[in-house]
């Protein structure tokens, strides 16, 4: 069996926005229960392969203290902020 090795993780962290956008359905999804930061910052210690971490939305500022949360984790773990 195939190691499972990503590189790449990309975190959807709410799909609410301010914005409702006509060509978006994102912002319709409100009712969709955003995963918890902390859940998500255990990946970085058992996905030991992982190059880059993006945050995407919805509107991922709306979340910024969960933002800066995970920031503070990648830092603790050495990764460099883009
Ligand atoms: S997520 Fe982007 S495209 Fe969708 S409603 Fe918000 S600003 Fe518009």
């Amino acid at each position: 069996m195939e190691q499972f090795t990503p590189t790449d993780l990309y975190y959807l962290i709410t799909f609410k926005c301010n914005e409702r956008c006509t060509k978006c359905n994102h912002w319709k999804m409100n009712y969709i229960e955003d995963i918890q930061s902390h859940l998500v910052s255990r990946l970085f210690d058992s996905i030991t392969s992982l190059k880059n971490f993006c945050i995407v939305g919805g509107e991922p500022l709306i979340k910024k203290d969960d933002i800066l949360y995970l920031s503070e984790k990648l830092i603790i773990k050495r990764y460099e902020l883009q």
